[in-house]
């Protein structure tokens, strides 16, 4: 066993924001056991993999043992949940440890998931079952891989404790980094105080850590706000171009970073379809697909509101600024995802990328008509472009309407093997995450890291992975998210 390394965890979000941390502790984990590590994010953080595997490190993963002079709190947040608005929820089950500097050079927040009840808990336990915590593992690393911005998990790691769901479950912890845990609804809350000078100190420590520029702007706090809009466009625009349903966009999973953060009901969608929704208690759809672009403006337009007194003295100028900044979010977006298309088609970049193209339109008509699975169509018409137009119109019914099509394509020379740099073969399909959640549960990891392996290097193709490249079999039947 190595010796244990000098963590040194710093404290800034609780020294400069103690009105919004609540110093606790972890609960106690009977039996802590690892089940998953990221080696490679330990590496980036400085942190030996060997120790982070001794039972003193795994001490420190589920956070029974804390760095001399660390600070672990849980958050204060607000949140509209389903545009209901929630003045207090906080890490009911999670704990801020600290932040780390990377070998990077970058501050990270070192996080817990599942270390049981804080004063935010209200009536939930504080814990979190084994396979919650493997499932945001998976899809993290999956996005990692995808090069789209993520929170990230370094571990999950059993504690020996009994979940009380449906059924009594294994416990665990999952030990998470991000660039931060503010949210949307960290602004909502510091608002809500109306302590300005602690919102104002929000903002400055939100532009410290994420958006740098801001603090040199004429008016540091709309240039956050702008910054914020820009990260979340581009995000939002990542996250549409590779089918990723996040399921929950509630202004509490909504990161002022631009990064992705609560994998709770998330799924990949296979057929595309603007309304696919796979979360249970998504009833009206509100969270669906196709309405992400939406939804993420209207969570950006709850921001607006909560930093409306840093913007003017004058709530109409405020009020003006802001909406006048919120009106990017549109051309933005449509910029990155015409952008981002243009890509997965292997065509050359355009100028006018504000709009979508006719081609962009007609081709989501065509296969969502004919119920087409979104990540291996990319990947078999980049093999159209190479000669071979067979696979890609095997996927449709109606091949006088993908011939067009096709035709229209090639006709702009599309580059397959830029189009393979961009088009993942691996995504975390949802039966294949199910499959290895319930073999772990079971005690078997094998499928799990065979998972792991595949979406980790996503635009990759190698030889005995084909199951992973290929959508759910029929009789998988409807898919539903529980979180
Ligand atoms: P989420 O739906 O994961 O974004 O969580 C929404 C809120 O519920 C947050 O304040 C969480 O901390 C809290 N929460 C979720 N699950 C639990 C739990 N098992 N115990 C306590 N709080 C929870
Ligand atoms: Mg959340
Ligand atoms: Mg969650």
């Amino acid at each position: 066993v190595a010796l244990p390394p000098t963590v040194t965890l710093d404290s800034r979000f609780a020294r400069e924001l103690p009105e919004m941390a609540l110093p606790w502790r972890a609960e106690q984990a009977p039996e802590p056991r690892l089940l998953l590590l990221d080696e490679q994010l330990a590496g980036e953080l400085g942190l030996d993999p060997a120790w982070l595997r001794s039972p003193e490190g795994l001490r420190f993963l589920v956070g029974v043992d804390v760095p001399e002079g660390a600070t672990p709190v849980a958050q204060a947040y607000a949140g509209h949940q389903f545009g209901g608005y929630t003045p207090r929820l906080g890490d009911g089950r999670a704990l801020l440890l600290g932040e780390l500097t990377d070998t990077g050079g970058r501050l990270v927040d070192l996080h817990l998931k599942g270390s049981g009840r804080t004063p935010f808990a209200r009536g939930g336990d504080g814990l979190a079952a084994v396979g919650p915590m493997l499932r945001e593992y998976v899809v993290s690393r999956a996005m990692h891989g995808l090069g789209i911005p993520t929170t990230r998990a370094l571990a999950v790691t059993a504690t020996g404790r009994t979940v009380r769901r449906e059924t009594p479950l294994p416990g665990a912890v999952l030990t998470r980094v991000a660039s931060s845990h503010l949210r949307v609804g960290s602004f909502s809350y510091a608002r809500a105080t109306d302590d300005t000078d602690l919102l104002r100190r929000l903002a400055d420590h939100a532009i410290a850590r994420h958006h740098p520029a801001a603090a040199e702007a004429d008016q540091p706090y709309l240039a956050l706000f702008e910054s914020v809009v820009a990260a979340q466009a581009a995000l939002v625009a990542r996250w549409m171009l590779v089918g990723f349903v996040h399921g929950v966009m509630n202004t509490d999973n909504m990161t002022i970073s631009g990064e992705t953060i609560d994998y709770g009901p998330c799924a990949f969608m296979e057929a595309f379809d603007p309304a696919t929704v796979y979360s249970s208690i998504d009833h009206g759809g509100r969270y669906a697909y196709g309405n992400q672009p939406v939804v993420a403006e209207w969570d950006l337009a709850r921001l607006a509101e909560a930093l409306l007194p840093l913007l003017h003295e004058e709530q109409d100028a405020a009020v003006e600024l802001a909406v006048q900044a919120l009106g990017t979010f549109r051309p933005l977006y449509n910029a990155a995802w015409a952008a981002g298309m243009r890509a997965k088609l292997g065509l050359p970049d355009a100028a006018d990328d504000a709009e979508p193209a006719p081609l962009f339109v007609d081709l989501l008509a065509l296969l969502q008509q004919d119920h087409v699975d979104h990540t291996s169509f990319y990947r078999a018409l980049a093999r159209a472009a190479r000669g071979d137009a067979e696979p890609v119109r095997l996927l449709f019914l109606d091949l006088a309407g993908v011939d067009a099509w096709l035709d229209r394509w090639r006709a702009l020379s599309p580059d397959p093997d830029a189009m393979d740099r961009v088009n993942p073969v691996y995504v975390p399909r949802n039966h294949l995450v199910e499959e290895a959640l319930d073999a772990a549960t079971g005690g078997d990891l094998a499928p799990l890291h065979r998972l792991v392996d595949a979406v980790s290097a996503p635009f990759q193709a190698r030889p005995g992975l084909e199951r992973y490249a290929a959508p759910a079999p029929q009789d998988f039947g409807a898919y539903q998210t529980f979180c």
